[in-house]
């Protein structure tokens, strides 16, 4: 039978999390009972370093419910961290790992589909949203606008789907050859290949707690998965491209204007707009090489991804050692 881990990264979620190691739990005990999933199945909580009471609930939670484990990080690396650090401790417990959020934002009771799936011998099952009515107009546009935008890079990236996904032990152990730093999971879980399938569900809406993706955040998470990360000053300069290329374009109406009256001296307007123009789109050209020379930087420094502090699964606590 499936030895499944279900692994929910946390970052300040004491508002939603008992709740959600309660639904999970008795969706847990049902996929047992069925049959689909077996006694040694778990949920792996990875507290990303929160300041609030997340890991004490972890900890507290996981003394009565032997189904709960939890991975504790030394400090906040960000979703996408949080999540590999997860899948890399239940890899060497289970079957498959089917990833979600600690909100419940997707639905769980499709649970069973993925297993089904894996059942099937579908290595990667992806969790894709049917419709996105629950969220703002403003999300809903951005992010598919944004699916498209990769689409058109080039970038192999499953439409509508975030990070609820189920990996069978085959492609986690390939994900664990991935040695980016700036990790965009869901450009890189494609790569790996293998069979695939899909699950469809209606997301939910947050059920309490805040959203942890703010609009700067979410932007540059946009970002990130392009490039795969970008560093300030570089961006930087990309800005002020932007900028003078608006200026050139208000310029460019005033030379008009000027011309018009009769008052420029002849040769002046073109000279004057091709060079507030092409001096603002060397610099956004600049800032968009510099943005890859900044990901080059990251990569090459290689610093570890995430550190874990600590680790409880079934009751046995083992204290990673902090160098
Ligand atoms: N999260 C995390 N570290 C962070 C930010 C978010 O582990 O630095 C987790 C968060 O607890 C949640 C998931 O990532 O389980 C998705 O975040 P959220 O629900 O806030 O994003 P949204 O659904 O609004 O895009
Ligand atoms: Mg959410």
């Amino acid at each position: 039978m499936t030895t499944v881990y279900f692994v929910v990264p946390c970052y300040n979620e004491e508002e939603v999390l008992p709740e959600t190691i309660k639904r999970l739990t008795a969706k847990l005990e049902k996929l047992i009972a069925a049959g689909k999933a077996s006694e040694d199945s778990r949920m792996l909580f990875v507290d990303d370093g929160s300041k609030d009471k997340t890991w004490s609930i972890i900890e507290q939670y996981s003394e009565e419910n032997r189904y709960v484990g939890g991975v504790k990080l030394s400090r906040n690396r960000g979703h996408q961290n949080a999540l590999l650090s997860g899948l890399m401790t239940a890899k060497e417990h289970c079957d498959c790992v089917i990833s979600l959020d600690a909100d419940l934002q997707d639905d769980i009771e499709v649970l069973d589909e993925f297993l089904d799936k894996y059942e099937e011998g579908c290595e990667v099952v992806y969790g894709v949203r049917s419709s996105r009515k629950k969220d703002s107009f403003f999300k809903r546009s951005t992010a598919q606008g944004y699916y498209k935008f990769m689409k058109l890079l080039g970038v192999d990236i499953v439409y509508n789907h975030a990070d609820y996904r189920l990996m069978g032990s085959r492609a986690l152990d390939a994900l664990s050859e991935y040695d980016e730093v700036n990790l965009f999971l869901r450009g890189i879980v494609p790569l790996i290949g293998y069979r695939s399938d899909y699950v469809y569900y209606e997301r939910n809406e947050r059920f309490a707690g805040k959203s942890k993706y703010p609009l700067k955040k979410m932007i540059r998470f946009a970002i990130d998965g392009i490039t795969s990360f970008s560093v300030k000053p570089l961006k930087l300069i990309s800005n002020l491209g932007i900028i003078i290329c608006v200026l050139s374009v208000i310029g460019f109406i005033y030379a008009l204007v000027s011309l018009c009256m009769g008052v420029a001296a002849s040769g002046w307007t073109s000279t004057i707009c091709s060079i507030w123009f092409l001096g603002g789109l060397q610099m956004l050209c600049i800032g968009i090489v510099g943005t890859y020379v900044g990901k080059i930087y990251h990569e090459v420094k290689h610093r570890p991804r995430y550190r874990i502090e600590k680790t409880i699964i079934n009751d046995e606590e083992t204290e990673s050692p902090i160098d």
